[in-house]
């Protein structure tokens, strides 16, 4: 499958990773949108939400939990934000669901 995170998992693309288990990878993302901005990725291959199996929603899940259990080593102190990229109309790019952790600066609030 030609998909860059998933090359990223198997180390066939180099990557600064910052976390790693055996459900998920937070790596640093390759053109950084706010001073501090990672990459969450659950390590089973699927797009959209629409598409999740049960095992899927379970790392999703599982990186929520572990997103701010890692505040302290990612540096999100002052607060952080998520955002899940789904489809044309959102940008997406990547097509194997990612978790954006973007921090580090205060943020404005526009979609656009
Ligand atoms: P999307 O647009 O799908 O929500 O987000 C994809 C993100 O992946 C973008 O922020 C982009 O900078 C990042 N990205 C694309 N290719 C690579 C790569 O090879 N390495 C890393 N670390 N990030 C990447
Ligand atoms: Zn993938």
């Amino acid at each position: 499958m030609d998909c860059i995170f998933c090359k990223i998992r198997k180390g066939e693309i180099p990557s600064e990773k910052v976390y790693e288990d055996d459900k998920m990878m937070i790596i640093k993302d390759i053109d950084p949108k706010a001073k501090k901005h990672y990459l969450c990725i659950p390590k089973n291959h699927f797009k959209l939400l629409s598409e999740m199996t049960e095992e899927d929603a379970a790392q999703l899940a599982h990186c929520f939990k572990t997103i701010p259990a890692l505040a302290d080593k990612l540096g999100l102190d002052g607060g952080y934000r998520l955002i899940i990229n789904q489809g044309d109309n959102a940008g997406q790019s990547v097509f194997h669901l990612h978790i954006h952790i973007l921090a580090g600066q205060k943020m404005e609030w526009n979609p656009a």
